[in-house]
């Protein structure tokens, strides 16, 4: 049989943010597809990885603990990935319970602007949606969807809360420096996600200053411009390339774990970026 390369999805989400999987099925059907490791990526939470951890114990995949800040710089959204952090110190899990905070307030601010709109829907909605887990704007797109109020989850987005948009809520969110340096202080790799959704590359210096350590050059939203535009982007700051699938379970349409991975060798050079 021929060597198989091992791979690693480095960017998916649980049930536990606005991922459709629960961390055991994550683990589950990441090994059904074979891939080596996985980096579980929650939206400023870190409760799945300890459960994925455990799903994983005696099998053939790496659970590499991570997680997905969101952050604002200039009134722009910028995602900020940690991987291999200590997750469980205290301190660290008292600044994940504030923005846990911060993201509840935040949604109500939504849900007021949209009954403004005259579109009413209750936190007790959007938590039915949300189970326990870090309440987001992927659940409050599902809703606006099942309530019919948008004809897609993506219009969601682009109708009400994506960025910049009529019910979008900004100010309240740390800055990328912060996120970095808090993933630095948790002994992590500090990674940009998906540089071309954000779409400020002028970010990228002031970034690369406060302690940025890699780019997520791969990513199931970016062309193969922008693949080769954020490679050099990688080279010119000396940047690690990453890459993940950014998988919600079904909550994009269709499972997209594995379908964008890197060889292995990146997931140790992450462990000596440490
Ligand atoms: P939040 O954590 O509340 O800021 O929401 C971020 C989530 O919303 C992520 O899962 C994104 O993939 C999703 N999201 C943001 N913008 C869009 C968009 N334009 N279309 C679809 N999903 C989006
Ligand atoms: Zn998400
Ligand atoms: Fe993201
Ligand atoms: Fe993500």
């Amino acid at each position: 049989m021929p060597h198989k390369e091992k791979r690693a999805d480095l960017h998916v989400h649980t049930n536990l943010s606005d991922g459709t999987f629960s961390p055991e099925e994550v683990v589950e059907y990441a090994i059904k597809i074979g891939l080596s490791a996985i980096a579980i990526t929650d939206h400023d939470s870190i409760e799945a990885i300890a459960l994925a951890i455990k799903a994983a114990e005696g099998k053939n995949l790496e659970i590499i603990p991570g997680l997905e800040f969101t952050t604002e710089l200039e009134n722009c959204e910028a995602h900020i990935l940690g991987f291999f952090i200590d997750y469980n110190k205290k301190w660290f899990t008292d600044e994940l319970l504030h923005l846990r905070q911060m993201r509840h307030i935040r949604m109500q601010k939504m849900l007021e602007c949209l009954s403004k709109k005259g579109i009413d829907i209750t936190m007790d909605e959007v938590k039915s949606v949300s189970g326990e887990g870090s309440l987001g704007r992927l659940h409050l797109a599902k809703l606006l969807f099942k309530k019919g109020h948008v004809s897609s989850v993506r219009s969601a987005f682009d109708k009400f809360i994506g960025s910049g948009k009529s019910c979008y809520v900004s100010g309240d969110r740390i800055s990328p420096q912060d996120a970095i340096a808090m993933i630095i202080k948790a002994n992590g790799v500090p990674v940009l996600a998906h540089p071309h959704i954000m779409g400020q590359d002028r970010f990228i210096p002031k970034l690369v200053k406060a302690g940025l350590k890699g780019i997520e050059v791969y990513h199931s939203d970016h062309t193969a411009a922008a693949i080769n535009h954020y490679k050099k982007i990688a080279e010119e700051f000396g940047l690690l390339m990453t890459g993940g699938s950014d998988c919600h379970g079904m909550g994009k349409g269709k499972i997209l774990m594995g379908t964008v991975t890197v060889p292995y060798e990146i997931v140790e050079q992450l462990k000596n970026a440490r």
